[in-house]
């Protein structure tokens, strides 16, 4: 049973999950290449992972088997496990509970793409609708406070498969990253009775600098404070707080969106190791008139070293603004199509 510990300096919890050493090369240093040859997420390997959570699949297609475009399972090395109690419980004044919660992978095309660029936007979509799924679904458990989206790309940013997925990882608690936010965002709303992140877009759209891709609902841009070279932010225009709202602003739009940003950003640092975050508000509210969902994208071109680790204080040597005149310049148009890519059908909502 995973655990989570609190560090009560700084309230920042941990997630201790021993199963998870079990792949050895989570601990030798040099990056290990992916691994290549047999691949558990391509199609008709569906009996290779956990069974299936959810899926979008062709009419008269049985679950685990061939006929899905996009499958979610559970990850076979969770980090927080779905059954059992949270049993908070104090140990001298150091506090603790279970590591209960969900952790999921979500398989973003049967056939072996390595980048979600690769996809129709069609199936961008899909992937998008399968994220806002999930996050409905599991916010139903009244022991879960919150629904961690995010990707990793390469295995610098921690990726041990290349079959382009994603993940969920639900926790018990809001995470001290996010309580930061909602904090900060809340200060500045009591104070001016505006939501932060809205004004942050509708100056970054004003001012121009930062701005990669801008649609009529949603806007990417390099923040003025990046702490990473090409550091890249997404986020609607106008005021949402959770992702799962996201079908009032249209997520072909949004797809579009993250595909263009994405394919920029591969084809300006040459398929760049990356992850990506979704922001968005806790299960434990619903909407929130001073947070502001937002995907943050973190290509992996530094290292973060003992400065950053001793002070939580970033050198970041690219200006957002050079960043983003770059990333504007270098073409949104896709790199290679799948080999027989899955066809379009239509989304089922
Ligand atoms: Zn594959
Ligand atoms: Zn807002
Ligand atoms: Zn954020």
């Amino acid at each position: 049973m995973p655990e989570l510990r609190k560090d009560p300096v700084v309230n920042r919890w941990v997630i201790i999950a021993t199963e998870r050493g079990a792949r050895p090369s989570d601990f030798s240093t040099p990056p290990v290449p992916l691994k290549r040859g047999f691949c558990p997420f391509c199609e008709g390997n569906e009996d290779k992972t956990p069974p299936e959570i959810m899926a979008f699949r062709e009419p008269g297609t049985a679950p685990n088997t061939r006929g899905w475009r996009v499958r979610v399972v559970s990850n076979k090395y969770p980090a927080l496990q779905i059954e059992g109690n949270l049993d908070k419980r104090p140990q001298g004044l150091y506090d603790m509970m279970n590591g209960i919660g969900a952790h999921e992978v979500m398989i973003e095309t049967p056939e072996h793409c390595t980048s979600l660029t690769q996809l129709k936007t069609k199936n961008v979509e899909e992937v998008m609708w399968t994220y806002r799924e999930r996050l409905i679904d599991l916010r139903r458990d009244h022991r879960f406070a919150y629904g961690m989206i995010f990707k990793n790309v390469g295995s610098v940013a921690g990726a041990s498969l290349e079959h382009t997925h994603s993940q969920l990882i639900v926790t018990p608690i809001v995470p001290s990253l996010l309580e930061r936010e909602m904090n900060g965002a809340r200060q500045f709303y009591n104070y001016r009775d505006r939501c932060l992140f809205c004004d942050i877009a509708a100056q970054e759209i004003a001012d121009g600098r930062r701005v990669v891709v801008e649609e009529e609902n949603f806007v990417a841009f390099t923040p003025f404070a990046s702490r990473f070279p090409f550091e890249t932010w997404l986020m609607p225009k106008t005021h949402q707080s959770h992702f799962e709202n996201v079908q009032r602003l249209g997520i072909d739009e949004l797809a579009d969106v993250l595909k263009r940003t994405l394919t920029k950003l591969e084809r300006a640092l040459e398929n760049p190791p990356y992850n990506y975050v979704i922001h968005t508000g806790p299960f434990t509210s619903s909407d929130l008139e001073a947070y502001h969902w937002h995907i943050e994208i973190i290509p992996r071109l530094t290292k973060v070293a003992g400065f950053e680790w001793g002070t939580g204080f970033y050198i970041n040597p690219v200006t957002p603004e050079a960043a983003a005149e770059f990333l504007r310049q270098s073409s949104d148009e896709q790199i290679a199509a799948p080999t027989a890519a899955a066809a379009a059908a239509p989304v089922s909502h």
